[in-house]
């Protein structure tokens, strides 16, 4: 019987999601018996023009990681996409953009003035900046072109699934694995991960009262937390609310808040949604009281859009057509 192709690839991305997959141990072994992977960057050595000679359609599924901010990224996707029947967006990255989407808040010549002028770990006395063509002795070295917005996968190309997560957890890239394998996924279009609030598999759920209030948001630095209580009750920020559920509760059980790498539940706008959360928690109904208590957010764009910039109403209106 023919093997299941699968590749995997990496765009905008820390290489986290790729340890994720070696993350499911001796079950990846089990995996690897049953599929035939194509093309996988991090750990093996494929190059793509093996990917360019399969016929159009042959990769049985594709995970990619990570969201598009450059030419290279953009060809390879849209190859991967023409090869491929399914393709899912792997983490919040390819999902949603991810913390490397907080970079849509800058355009493309603050990112180069901040990573090559001024970063303090940088020594370039000749200013040098990437350049698409730079000639060097007799040679053109080229560079892919940077893109002045980072995109999420589905700005670009077609994706047929969304795995939640950063990076998703071993659970639910085995329960993947096995639906890919096996056969059971959802109809297309899906997060595979439930629809509903973090909030409602917490442990700590039961110690959140149904009315309540806080007068100031406190870092999780400031105060020792009580292990066993609901976060916002005890003024720290916690993005449970607005936040997908499915990774197990791993941060609350460490005994910090959520940070919403899990994405929205919903359609909604997960920053929105939490500020409109704590509208109906924080004490005082006058505006400077609500400012006073917004102010001790350090970060706030980086506090409800960590993983979800590129797909939330602070995202660029105006985009590049690509
Ligand atoms: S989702 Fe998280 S782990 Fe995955 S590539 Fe993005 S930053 Fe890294
Ligand atoms: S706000 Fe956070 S700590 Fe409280 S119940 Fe929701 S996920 Fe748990
Ligand atoms: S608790 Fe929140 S930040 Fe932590 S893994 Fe779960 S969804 Fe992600």
């Amino acid at each position: 019987m023919t093997k299941p192709k699968i590749a995997i690839s990496w765009n905008s991305s820390c290489g986290g999601c790729d340890e994720s997959i070696v993350d499911i141990e001796d079950k990846i072994l089990d995996i690897a018996a049953k599929v035939e992977f194509v093309l996988w960057p991090c750990a093996m050595d494929f190059k793509y023009d093996h990917v360019r000679a399969l016929p159009d359609g042959d990769i049985t599924v594709s995970l990619i990681n990570g969201g598009i901010q450059n030419s290279h990224q953009e060809e390879i996707a849209r190859l991967i996409r023409k090869k491929s029947k399914t393709v899912v967006a792997f983490g919040a990255c390819a999902w949603l953009g991810g913390v490397p989407s907080l970079i849509n808040l800058k355009n493309k010549e603050e990112l180069f003035k901040s990573s090559y002028l001024e970063s303090i770990s940088v020594e370039n006395p000749r200013k040098t900046l990437p350049a698409i063509k730079s000639k060097v002795d007799n040679c053109t070295l080229t560079l892919p072109e940077i893109y002045d917005t980072l995109y999420k996968l589905d700005d670009i190309i077609g994706v047929d699934y969304y795995l939640p997560g950063c990076p998703p957890t071993a659970d639910l890239i085995t329960d993947l694995f096995l639906k890919l394998i096996e056969g059971g996924l959802p109809e297309k279009g899906a997060v595979l991960a439930p629809a509903r609030s973090l909030c409602i598999s917490c442990p700590r759920n039961e110690t959140k009262p149904d009315n309540f209030e806080i007068d100031e948001i406190k870092r999780i630095h400031e105060i020792i937390a009580d292990p066993e209580k609901c976060f916002l009750v005890q003024n720290l920020l916690c993005m449970g609310p607005s936040t997908r559920d499915g990774c197990g509760c791993s941060c609350i059980k460490g005994n910090m808040p959520c940070t919403g790498c899990f994405g929205p539940a919903d359609k909604s706008d997960q920053g929105a949604k939490m500020i409109g959360t704590l509208g109906s928690i924080l004490k005082g109904s006058t505006e400077s009281e609500a400012d006073r208590v917004i102010d001790g957010i350090a970060d706030p764009a980086g506090t409800f859009y960590r993983y979800s910039t590129a797909a939330s109403m602070l995202g660029r209106k105006r985009k590049e057509d690509r």
